[in-house]
Order: C-alpha cells, then structure tokens, then sequence
C-alpha cells in the first residue's frame, strides 16, 4: 500500500539529513520533492501545492523551536498535515435508527456487495448487530445472486424479490420485515452502472428519499486515483452522501484517493476495504493512515487485529499443554490458523514500522504459511504430537505428501523444536528464565 509514496517522501526527508537547521534554501528543496511525490500519487495539483504551503510556513516557524533535527521535525510536519487532510478523526458510521438504514451507492465493479457483506459481518462479529442485506439492484439478476452468496458466507439474511422491478419498493418491503423481525441495520445495496448515468442518479435519489437512510455511504475504487475523487464528486453533488468507502487499497500503491477524497467531497473516508475476503475491512483512521504513508507501519492497529484473535479459554488451554510439555503441530497449525485470520501477509507487513522499507524487494506470498500447513496436514496424528518419531524415512514420507523437500521439513522441525523451548522457558516461572537466559 503506498509504497511509491513512502519512498518518495523519504528521499525528499532525506535532503534534510545533516543539516543543522531549516533554512529557505534546504526547505525549498524538500518541499519541491514532496510536492513530486503527491502529484506522483496522483494528488491534484491544487492541493498538493496549498499542502506544500502549510508545511512550509509550519516548519520555518517550529524550527526555532524544537529540539528535534530538521528531518524528524519535517516527518512530524508532514504527519499532522496529512492527517488533517484526511480529516482528523475517525468518524464511525450512524446506527442511532432502529433499525438504522445503510444505503449503498456506487458505481459497477467498485466493490459495493463486497463491502455490503464485510460491512453486515463486522456489524454482526463486532458490534453485536442483527443485520440485514437487501439486493436491491434490479436489472442484473446476477448481482441479487452475487449478495446471496456473500450473506451465506457470513450467515448473514439476504431480502431480495427477483420479480419485483421498483427499487423503492423492494426496499421499503425489507425495512418492514426488518422491523417485523427485529432486524437493527438494514444494508441496502443499489444497483451501479459503469458511468454516472441519469437513470441510475433518479432510482438512487429515489430510493433514498423513501427510506431516508440513517447513513448513505458512497463506494469508490482506490485505484482509479483522481477518477475516483471526481465520482465522489459527482455523487454527492447529487446524493449529499455521508461518508465514503474507499475499497481496493490493497492494490493502490499511490494513495491520490485516499489523500484527496475528503478535501475535494468534505465527507470523510470512513471505512476501507483491503482485499477480496470478508475479514478486509478497516476503519478509517486518518492519523493511521498517515503513518502507513509515511513508511512508519501502524502498530495499533497491528495490535488491534491481534486482541480480536486472542480466545483467553484457548490462551490457557495452551499454556497448559505447554507446561505439561504436550504442545504439538496441531496446536502449532491452530496458531497459524489464528495468525491467518489477522489479514494477510503483505497488510500485516506493512503495519510494522519499517518492514515495508526492509522488505521492498522481497516477495511475500499472500498465503506466506502455504508450505507450512501443507507439511503439517502430511504427518499422521501421532507425529504431530510427537515430533521426535519423525525419522528420515517418515520425514521423505512427509516431503512427498505435501509437495516440498527433506530440507524444508527439517527447517520447520528445527523452528518447531526451537519454539517450544522458547514457550517452555517463558512458562518456568514467570519469564525468569527467559529473562536470564537475555542476560537480563
Ligand atoms: P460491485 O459491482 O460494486 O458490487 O462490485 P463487487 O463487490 O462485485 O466487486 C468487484 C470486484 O472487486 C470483485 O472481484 C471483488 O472481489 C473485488 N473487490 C472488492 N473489494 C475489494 C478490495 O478491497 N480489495 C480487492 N483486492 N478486491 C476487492
């Protein structure tokens, strides 16, 4: 995400590097090189220049100020007023309705069922909702399908009628089952077109003037940079929206949208889609985001994403195996598993301050634990257990089942045995050991 950016933006910190102060001259030059980098990330032109003004102005004036070398007080500069242009605070989406209405707009393929789906799911896994999806996309039967789908995944209900051709109406029918039901959010997903089109602005304007949503959120494609700003700007000269969704981050490098959206609509960014499965969303932290662009990773959120997977229950059901020496690879396995359910490899990378920079031209599989898991799925219940049984012959068994070599059973072995006498030490007695083993 943003790597382009980050880069740029630490060459352009860079020339600031061994001086002593900031200077016009010195300042001139960074700036010149952020402002590159914007317009590189395809941030307008109006704005990155206006950006660059507020840096400057702020920089000549802390410097006197600050203990902090002209490099660092730059970084933090350009933080705060990136944060500010993505608009400061998070802003959460409205449920105060009962049930509160969603209605989702946005054009064909930018991910609006996607994230009508990740959306009922975090509803439901996180804020203890019962929700409600509504396919309310009356000319593309595959679309209705496509939500169907999405809501079995997540055992989420679908309301659609396929026969039905009125919009408004379906909709007003799934409020009323909603509230006959005891539904607390109602998700209405729209249909999009491939372009802004009369038809499409009319049905959707209609739709949310019968319903009147608690919270209208437009969905636009990251990728699509400065494209993806002008649809907001479309849509909401039309619809007023209150917030926007900003899917697909996962593949935009440059970050245009993400940065300018919220100047040019003033309606904030209030979640973003990360991938294609049901688990990648984020709310939308300005401040966060900041950091990520910056190239210094985002630990909070890092762990966040950790305090959701931790099960105390399983927590104390493993440090009993471990003190009774009986952790094995199917616990090991149900720790992937667990460190899977955090997002994948790359996103979680890049939430590390620095991994970003140190791994640029490293690849990291999306699936970083495929050979891994295949190995363990090869060995029998009781080598799992118990590693030592895992003999040359057992371990070229093993190599051929799940498709890889001697060399990366014996590494996994190695890291294995490695691990629990890790966890072992970090059992005995509170983390003396450990800490003694450190030196500590
Ligand atoms: P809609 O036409 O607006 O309803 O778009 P869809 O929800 O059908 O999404 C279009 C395509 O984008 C699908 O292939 C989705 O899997 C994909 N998609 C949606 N959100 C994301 C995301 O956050 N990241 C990635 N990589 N793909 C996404």
């Amino acid at each position: 995400m943003f790597d382009n950016l980050s880069d740029k933006l630490d060459k352009a910190f860079h020339i600031l590097k061994g001086h002593g102060k900031i200077t016009e001259v010195n300042v001139a030059d960074t700036l010149k090189e952020v402002r590159r980098a914007l317009l590189d990330a395809d941030v307008n032109f109006k704005i990155a220049k206006d950006f660059t003004t507020r840096v400057k102005e702020k920089a000549i004036g802390a410097d006197v100020l600050t203990t902090l070398q002209p490099s660092q007080l730059m970084v933090k500069i350009v933080k705060d007023e990136l944060t500010e242009l993505m608009g400061g605070d998070a802003v959460g989406v409205n449920l105060s309705g009962n049930p509160s209405v969603i209605l989702m707009s946005g054009l064909q393929g930018s991910g609006k069922t996607t994230f009508s789906g990740k959306l009922a799911n975090f509803l439901t896994t996180k804020k203890n909702k019962k929700v409600l999806l509504v396919a309310c996309d009356i000319y593309r039967p595959a679309a209705i399908n496509q939500l169907h789908v999405v809501g079995e995944q997540i055992g989420v209900e679908v309301y659609s009628e396929p026969e039905n051709k009125n919009a408004v109406e379906i909709a007003q029918n799934a409020i009323k089952h909603a509230k006959a039901n005891g539904f607390n959010v109602v998700i209405v997903d729209t249909a999009g077109r491939l372009a802004i089109d009369e038809e499409m602005m009319t049905e959707i304007a209609n739709v949310h003037k019968a319903i009147q949503p608690q919270e209208t959120l437009f969905v636009v494609d990251a990728m699509t940079g400065q494209d993806a700003v002008n649809t907001a700007k479309a849509f909401n000269d039309r619809l007023d929206f209150d917030g926007v969704i900003l899917t697909k981050l996962d593949g935009d490098t440059r970050g245009g949208a993400a940065i300018t959206i919220k100047s040019v609509v003033n309606k904030p960014i209030k979640f973003i889609g990360t991938g294609e499965k049901m688990e990648a969303i984020d709310v939308f932290y300005p401040d966060r985001m900041a950091d990520r662009i910056l190239g210094m990773g985002d630990v909070v959120s890092l762990v966040e994403r950790a305090q959701e997977q931790y099960d105390e229950e399983e927590a104390r059901k493993l440090q009993k195996k471990i003190a009774k020496n009986e952790f094995g690879f199917d616990d090991f396995l149900s720790q992937i598993q667990q460190v899977k359910k955090m997002g994948n490899m790359k996103d979680l990378v890049g939430m590390i301050p620095g991994a970003s920079k140190a791994l640029k031209d490293v690849e990291i599989e999306d699936d970083a634990f495929k050979h891994i898991e295949a190995i363990i799925f090869s060995m029998t219940p009781s080598e799992r257990k118990s590693p030592a049984l895992i003999d040359p012959k057992r371990k070229a068994r093993i190599a051929k089942g799940s498709g890889t070599s001697i060399q990366q059973i014996n590494q996994l072995l190695k890291q294995f045995d490695q691990m629990s006498k890790m966890m072992k030490m970090m059992q005995g007695s509170g983390g003396k050991n450990l800490m003694r083993m450190m030196g500590g």
